[in-house]
């Protein structure tokens, strides 16, 4: 009789391995199983930007479309060469930023194909050596988060190959706002059930944050420099009192504002059209099932981790989930530098 004890113990262990194996790649398999197509909403407004159009006119149409980013249009290459993000107007603010009596020399008197940065900076808007990350309708949405995780880029155009056209712009909130509503349909994997601290999804070190009382431009000059997508505003106590994220900054266009760059953070908190009450965040023990259900319903790209007393002690971004449920299961770690 003895020996069958562990014989059962052991193909009982052999089958709990296995559903943790099955487990652990429920997600990276529904993003294999779906293509860029199927997170394409059936409508959405697409705004394509010629390379002859003045740069500043080009960022008032991005205000006054609503929207984020639009694909560059090279007339004589008859192609997309680039995007145009609100990461380049920062980048031309920063560049050209001398004081608030000074006009903002590159945003004025260029068009998209004209200016160039400082090279020792490497900004540009339209580098023909560069190419245009895009993807296909038919690439699977695997390979889409890969590509906007691997370029470090937050807006990846998917262009159909035979007539050449953009159908749409993905973003990594769209791909997980699809696997929330699809993947529902999915058995939900054990993990998630699992704190967030024990996970180890996150930033938990060297966070980039901002007093309230530094000014707009220093915002801009850590934008720059450590090219993260948002700042948690901070009192003197490291308790975080507001988000500023890249997106705030085209505020700046909207409302003619961007020739002075002095003002501190509290004046450019209060000053901003914003979507979003107070700061979302969330706490190291909260499970990975809490903090997907609040980024998806907040519709924000990152949560902030705070402890009890509201000091910042890490960042949860969009990147870091879809490289956790996604990534990682296919051993691949695209957040790497
Ligand atoms: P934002 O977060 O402000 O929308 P991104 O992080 O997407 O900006 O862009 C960072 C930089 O990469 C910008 O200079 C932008 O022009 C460039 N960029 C963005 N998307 C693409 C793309 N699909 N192909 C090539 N360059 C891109
Ligand atoms: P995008 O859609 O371009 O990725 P973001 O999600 O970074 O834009 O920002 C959209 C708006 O939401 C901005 O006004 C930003 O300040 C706000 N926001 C983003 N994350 C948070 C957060 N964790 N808490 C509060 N506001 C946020
Ligand atoms: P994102 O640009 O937000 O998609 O995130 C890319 C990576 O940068 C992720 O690993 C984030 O956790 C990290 N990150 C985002 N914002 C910050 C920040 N303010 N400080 C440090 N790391 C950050």
């Amino acid at each position: 009789m003895e020996p069958r004890i562990p014989q059962v113990s052991c193909s009982h262990n052999k089958l709990e391995t296995q559903k943790q194996e099955a487990d652990a790649t429920v997600y990276m398999n529904f993003m294999k199983s779906h293509s860029c197509y199927d997170a394409v909403p059936v409508s959405c407004k697409l705004v394509i930007f010629d390379t002859t159009l003045q740069v500043k006119k080009a960022f008032f149409a991005l205000v006054a479309n609503g929207l984020r980013a639009a694909p560059l249009w090279d007339n004589k290459l008859q192609r997309f060469v680039g995007m145009l993000t609100i990461t380049d107007f920062i980048n031309i603010l920063h560049c050209y930023y001398k004081s608030p009596m000074v006009q903002i020399y590159g945003l004025e008197s260029h068009k998209i194909e004209t200016w160039r940065g400082d090279s020792f900076r490497n900004v540009y808007l339209y580098d023909p050596s560069q190419y245009l990350v895009s993807i296909s309708p038919e690439a699977s949405l695997f390979d889409a988060i890969y590509s906007l995780l691997r370029h470090r880029i937050h807006r990846l155009p998917v262009i159909d190959p035979e007539s050449g056209n953009v159908l749409h712009i993905l973003t990594h909130k769209r791909i997980l706002k699809f696997l929330h509503i699809f993947g529902s349909k999915v058995p939900r994997p054990v993990f998630i059930q699992k704190q967030i601290l024990e996970l180890g999804i996150g930033t938990f070190r060297n966070i980039a944050t901002i007093q309230q009382t530094a000014s707009l431009y220093d915002a801009l000059s850590i934008f720059v420099e450590r090219r993260v997508s948002a700042l948690p505003v901070v009192d003197e106590r490291g308790k975080v009192v507001a988000l500023y994220s890249r997106f705030d900054v085209i505020n700046l266009a909207a409302q003619k504002t961007y020739n002075n760059l002095d003002i501190t953070m509290e004046e450019a908190v209060r000053g901003r059209t914003c979507y979003v009450e107070g700061v979302i965040t969330c706490y190291p023990d909260e499970t990975l099932e809490a903090i997907i259900e609040r980024i998806v319903k907040a519709e924000v790209h990152r949560l902030v981790l705070v402890d009890r007393a509201g000091v910042v002690k890490g960042i949860i971004s969009l990147s870091d989930l879809l490289q956790a449920l996604v990534l990682t299961p296919a051993g691949i770690d695209a957040l790497l530098s």
